[in-house]
C-alpha cells in the first residue's frame, strides 16, 4: 500500500491508510496499547486492540524511535477523547483521528536515546546533544527551526531570482583576504608549504562578478572565520550575499528592504515600522549609545515584532591598538562623494564617510555591506591610508586593481547572516540552535571527531614537520 504521510491523514477517514515513521510515545493500558507516531510531517495516535493478535503482539514489543511501517483504519474519535490545546481550546493536529492498528511493522529497532528527544533539550548538556546531533535534531524545536530556515533561504531565493539576480558558487579554495579576522588555512598538497584560505567572505569574487558582466548576483555563501566562539558566532556562518552594478546606495537599501519585507511578511511576521527607520552612524551613538540597537516595546517583544533599521554614514576607517588607520567596516567601500578627494589624498582622514550600511534588527546586526569603490585608484588610496607600502598593495590585491582596470561598472552590495535572521525568527539566542551541526563551544565538531591528528603519511605528502609537544 502506499504510503500517507500523516500531515494527511484527516482526509482518509474511514479508509485504511499505511504510514511509516518513527514510535513516538506508547502508552500500555493493558489490554489497549496506545502508540503515538511520527513522521517527518506530524503525529497521530494509533491503538492496538487484543482483538487484532498480530498487531497487538508488536505494538507490546516496540519501543520509543522504533522504525516502523503500521496499516490501519482512520478513525474520528469520540468527542470527549478529542485533544485540544490547553490554552486555545482548538483541537491539536490529528487530535480528533486515531489509527485503528491492523499490521505493524519493525523496520528497524533504537536502543534507548541518551537523551529526551522530545522536550526543550535546552537542559541537557551540550556536549551530550552534539555528540547524539542526529538524535537532538528530532525534537519538534530543532525540526521547526531547521525548517523556518530552509523556508526563510527559500523566499530569498524567490525573491530575488524574480528580480533577475543570478545565484553564482564562488571557490572556497582561495587566498586570504582582509575581512578582519582570522583566516582559516588549508594545507596545499601540490605546492608543499604553501596555504589556501577559506573564504570569510565572497567579497571579492561577488566584485569580480561584477567585472564580469553579471550586473545582480546573490549567493547563499557559507563563510570562514577563525574567531573565538560566542552565542551568536561560530567557525562557520552562512551569508544571503548579494551584488549589484550600476545602483547607488539607495537602490540597493531599497532592494534590500523590499526583499527583507516581503519574505519575513510571507512567513507571517509583522514588521514595527515601514519604511525602515534610517540613522547615521552617529545618530545611532547619541541616541542608543551603539550601532545595533533594540526598538521594540516590552509589548512588541511579547507580539514576535521585527523591528529593523538602517544605520548608514559610518566613518570608513579608525584606529587600532597600535594607533594605525584601519578600516572600521569593509576595505573595498566607497567613501561618500564629498569626502572622495581626501580620500584620494589621504588626508582627513578621520572624517571620511564610507558609503556603508548596517540592517539592524531587534536589537542585532543582521546585514552589512557598501557602495564600493571600482576605480583602481580608490582603492589604492584605501589601503595606502592604512598604511600599505605600494609593494604590500601589488602583492595582495594587483588582481582587484587589475579587473577594476578592465572595465569595471559602479556597483554594491550586502550580505545577510542566515543564522543571524533565523534567531531573530524564531527567538533562539544561540547559534547553535540554528545550525544542524554546529561547532561546540570549545570549537570541536559535532558528531565527528574534529580537529583530529593526521597520519605521518599525510603530513608527508602535505610537507608538514609538527613542532615536537613540549
Ligand atoms: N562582505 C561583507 C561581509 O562579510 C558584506 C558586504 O559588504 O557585502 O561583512
Amino acid at each position: 500500500m502506499q504510503r500517507t504521510y500523516i500531515k494527511d491523514l484527516k482526509t482518509e477517514v474511514g479508509k485504511e491508510v499505511s504510514i511509516s515513521g518513527w514510535v513516538d510515545v506508547r502508552r500500555d493500558h493493558g489490554k489497549l496499547i496506545f502508540i503515538d507516531f511520527r513522521d517527518m510531517s506530524g503525529k497521530v495516535q494509533a491503538v492496538a486492540l487484543p482483538s487484532n493478535k498480530e498487531a497487538h503482539e508488536v505494538a507490546n514489543k516496540v519501543r520509543s524511535e522504533w522504525v516502523v511501517t503500521a496499516t490501519g483504519i482512520v478513525n474520528k474519535r469520540p468527542e470527549r477523547m478529542i485533544s485540544k490545546n490547553k490554552e486555545t481550546g482548538e483541537i491539536e493536529p490529528n487530535g480528533d483521528i486515531e489509527i485503528e492498528l491492523k499490521g505493524l511493522k519493525v523496520l528497524n529497532e533504537a536502543q534507548t536515546p541518551p537523551l529526551d528527544v522530545r522536550g526543550d533539550g535546552k537542559e541537557i548538556n551540550e556536549e551530550t546533544r552534539l555528540k547524539y546531533r542526529y538524535l537532538d535534531l528530532r525534537r519538534p524545536r530543532m525540526q521547526k527551526t531547521l525548517r523556518l530556515r530552509s523556508e526563510f533561504v527559500d523566499r530569498i531565493r524567490q525573491f530575488l531570482f524574480s528580480k533577475k539576480f543570478t545565484e553564482i558558487e564562488t571557490p572556497y579554495f582561495t587566498s586570504t583576504t582582509p575581512e578582519g579576522s582570522r583566516d582559516f588555512v588549508v594545507p596545499s598538497r601540490m605546492y608543499p608549504g604553501k596555504f589556501f584560505a577559506l573564504p570569510q567572505s565572497p567579497q571579492q569574487y561577488k566584485q569580480l562578478l561584477m567585472t564580469a558582466g553579471f550586473e545582480r548576483y546573490f549567493q547563499i555563501a557559507r563563510c570562514f572565520r577563525d574567531e573565538d566562539l560566542r552565542a551568536d558566532r561560530g567557525f562557520e556562518h552562512t551569508q544571503i550575499d548579494l551584488e549589484m552594478s550600476f545602483v547607488n546606495e539607495e537602490d540597493i537599501l531599497n532592494l534590500d528592504e523590499e526583499m527583507i519585507t516581503t519574505v519575513t511578511e510571507a512567513m507571517g511576521y509583522k514588521i514595527k515600522q515601514k519604511p525602515f527607520p534610517r540613522f547615521t552612524y552617529k545618530e545611532a551613538m547619541e541616541k542608543y549609545g551603539a550601532d545595533k540597537f533594540d526598538m521594540r516595546t516590552e509589548e512588541d517583544k511579547k507580539n514576535g515584532i521585527l523591528a529593523f533599521a538602517w544605520v548608514v554614514d559610518f566613518p570608513f576607517f579608525e584606529k587600532d591598538k597600535e594607533g594605525k588607520w584601519t578600516f572600521t567596516h569593509n576595505p573595498f567601500s566607497m567613501p561618500l562623494p564629498e569626502h572622495l578627494s581626501s580620500q584620494l589624498q589621504n588626508i582627513d582622514t578621520e572624517k571620511i564617510i564610507a558609503q556603508q550600511y548596517d540592517l539592524v534588527c531587534n536589537g542585532f546586526e543582521t546585514g552589512g555591506g557598501s557602495v564600493r569603490a571600482h576605480k583602481s585608484e580608490i582603492l589604492k588610496a584605501t589601503f595606502k591610508t592604512m598604511g600599505y607600502t605600494a609593494e604590500q598593495i601589488e602583492k595582495d590585491f594587483s588582481h582587484m586593481l587589475q579587473a577594476f582596470d578592465f572595465g569595471t561598472p559602479p556597483h554594491g552590495g550586502i550580505a545577510h547572516g542566515v543564522e543571524r535572521m533565523v534567531m531573530i525568527l524564531t527567538g533562539e539566542l544561540e547559534l547553535r540552535e540554528v545550525q544542524s551541526f554546529p561547532q561546540t563551544s570549545s570549537g570541536r565538531t559535532a558528531v565527528m571527531d574534529a580537529p583530529s591528528d593526521l597520519s605521518n603519511d599525510q603530513l608527508k605528502e602535505l610537507g608538514i614537520e609538527l613542532r615536537k609537544k613540549k
